[in-house]
């Protein structure tokens, strides 16, 4: 039988040649086409490719062959093969994506962030022309960053400026651009100039137009820039010059284009999260086969204590992962104009689960061992890979200070605009599919989205000792926020982050435990994850504690948040049984 939280546990994935209709992985046509390629492949293929940094035409011409992009980015609505984007189906292909491998992933990841902003914005022709480019194999691909001004798209310069009879001109460079060697289209963000008042083209209005490579000699320079990671895919420099487009060619301008632009990376860069799971349990799987190989002293070397705890500290820490990201989809899922929860839980995955991910990766990498420093493995993938997500993500500050801007509504207590947690994806008690509110999202306003109080999460698991722990933490923390003390901090740019890490592990843990008991975790193990919780939140109280210009009112609210867990033995057992079952996995080779 399987039990309901085995959907929501890590777990690790081998090519299955048929359908497998009970495995909610393996059922999906598009998730076994990818590990069969993957299995043919070979890891040792993959690492010499991974090395030689060569671009993978193979894996772009397999996947327009199956089709495999447009199954699960092409909506409803535009879809002439009856695709649409399925949000619980895009997740675990991204999951097991990066299970395989994460440069080859990164492709997919930045085909959404190059479609979604059109299928935001307001041009029905050019929707009907991306999606079927994307069914007909195409990538895509996101033009915003620029070289001089990183997160500052204020300071951002490329332009398009009328040239006379209807046409425009555009001029610019953008910089980190994935897939910009192959894609079909790339969506830029752009200033509208009038000519006649150059001087102002720095306040000119933000504009997003599809430019088709393919199709523009003005499309030039594209060079690809050396990554640590990724180091197979394309991320590229490319300079464009007066390159003649048409009002046609635009999809949003002004507000909307800004729109299009904040709730695609939103959504995209959440979806990164997934990518983080893939890669940690892959890397999970080889320390825990090498080291249940290893025999030191007679014994399997995982059975060494301190390797035991600290490898299923690793696997509960990726379990706590993998728990928060499919809640906040259920959020996702479940948004509507009347329900923004999901763009706090979005802002605290990208600031909280690949940063979760980069400490797995060094839980790992102190049990592993020498074998953690041979190249030949995906664990090496994974070290370079599991950092750069944070990195893709924008930034983990920047996502720490949106999960601030959240801290007065989210503590405010029970609100009684607040509509009722989501039905879950997992447990099937949601219906799963597209969620059309998504294309039309409008940014801002954070401060009228209501919750509910966030403690009622935990009242199913009231009798769990580092559930409790941690709710006297939580409370004490919304103390503090309406402190004077909190105040000032949230008014304080550094101190801001400071609440916004302390908001983010909260909201973290409320999703944890909202999903760890729709799915029914054994109690035991919600211990555990809440004693590394428990942990984790003490840390930052005694920053928050230490903080600058706090006064002894104010440093006296900060120590209660300042609790010393229960040791979770019986939980801990039972992730150590848990382990087992990553050990002796072959991986992709
Ligand atoms: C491998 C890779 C692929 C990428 N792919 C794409 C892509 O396809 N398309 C695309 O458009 N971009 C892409 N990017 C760009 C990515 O989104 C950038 O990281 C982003 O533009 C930020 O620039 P930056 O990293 O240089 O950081 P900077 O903005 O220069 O930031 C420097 C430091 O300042 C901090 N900081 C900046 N602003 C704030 C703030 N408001 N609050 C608090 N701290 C702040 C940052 O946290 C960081 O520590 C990619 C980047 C990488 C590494």
């Amino acid at each position: 039988m399987t039990l309901p939280f085995a959907a929501t546990l890590p777990r690790t994935f081998v090519a299955a040649s048929e359908e497998q209709p009970d495995d909610p992985y393996l059922a999906d046509p598009s998730i076994r086409k990818l590990l069969k390629f993957f299995a043919d492949k070979g890891l040792a293929a993959l690492k010499e490719e991974d090395r030689a940094e060569r671009w993978y035409d193979d894996w772009l011409v397999f996947q327009a062959a199956h089709r495999i992009y447009a199954s699960v980015l092409s909506p409803r609505e535009y879809s002439k093969l009856g695709h649409q984007l399925d949000l619980l189906k895009l997740t675990r292909l991204l999951e097991v994506f990066a299970y395989c491998s994460p440069g080859h992933g990164y492709s997919l990841q930045v085909s959404f962030l190059g479609l979604f902003p059109i299928l935001m914005g307001t041009n029905p022709d050019l929707k009907r022309e991306a999606v079927a480019a994307l069914e007909a194999g195409g990538v895509f691909a996101l033009g915003v960053s620029e070289k001089d001004h990183g997160s500052d798209l204020l300071g951002n310069t490329f332009t398009v400026r009328e040239s006379g009879q209807g046409h425009l001109l555009a001029t610019g460079g953008k910089y980190y651009i994935g897939n910009s060697n192959c894609a079909a289209m790339i969506s830029v963000l752009a200033r509208k100039a009038d000519p006649r008042s150059a001087e102002r083209a720095r306040r000119a209005p933000f504009m997003m137009f599809a430019l088709r490579p393919a199709k523009s000699p003005a499309y030039r320079n594209v060079r690809k820039i050396r990554t640590l990671g990724v180091r197979q895919a394309f991320v590229g420099e490319l300079q464009v010059a007066d390159h003649a487009c048409s009002e046609t060619d635009i999809f949003a301008e002004g507000r909307t284009a800004w729109d299009a632009v904040f709730g695609t990376v939103t959504l995209g860069k959440f979806f990164l999260g997934f990518g983080s799971i893939g890669i940690c349990a892959h890397a999970l799987a080889e320390a825990a086969t090498h080291l249940g190989a290893r025999m030191l002293y007679g014994k399997p070397a995982v059975a060494l204590p301190h390797l035991r705890t600290m490898m299923s500290q690793a696997l509960a820490r990726l379990a706590a992962m993998k728990l928060y990201a499919y809640r906040a989809l259920d959020y996702v899922q479940a948004a509507h104009a009347g329900d923004r929860r999901y763009l706090l839980y979005c802002a605290v995955q990208k600031a909280k689960v690949s940063t979760e991910g980069v400490k797995v990766m060094a839980l790992l990498s102190e049990c592993i061992g020498a074998k953690g420093f041979e190249s030949d493995t995906y664990f090496e993938t994974a070290l370079r890979d599991a950092q750069l997500i944070p990195g893709l993500e924008g930034s983990t500050h920047i996502n720490l200070g949106q999960a601030a801007q959240f801290v007065p509504r989210y503590f405010a207590g029970k609100d009684g605009h607040a509509v009722a947690p989501p039905a879950s994806l997992q447990t099937g008690q949601a219906r799963r599919g597209e969620n059309p509110y998504l294309m039309e999202a409008r940014t801002g306003g954070f401060n009228t989205i209501a919750f509910s109080d966030p403690l009622t999460a935990y009242r199913p698991l009231a009798s769990i000792p580092n559930v409790r722990h941690f709710v006297r933490q939580a409370k004490a923390f919304s103390l503090f926020v309406r402190h004077d003390a909190g105040a000032a901090m949230l008014a304080d740019a550094e101190g801001a982050l400071l609440m916004g890490r302390c908001a983010a592990a909260i909201a973290y843990a409320q999703l944890v435990a909202e999903h760890a008991a729709l799915t029914q975790v054994p109690r035991p193990m919600i211990d555990s994850v809440f004693e590394l919780f428990v942990n984790d939140l003490s840390g930052l109280a005694l920053t928050l504690a230490a903080f600058r210009g706090l006064d002894e009112r104010g440093r006296a609210a900060a120590r209660k948040l300042i609790v010393v867990p229960t040791a979770a033995t019986e939980g801990w057992d039972l992730w150590a049984d848990r382990l087992g079952e990553f050990a002796g996995v072959p991986n992709s080779g």
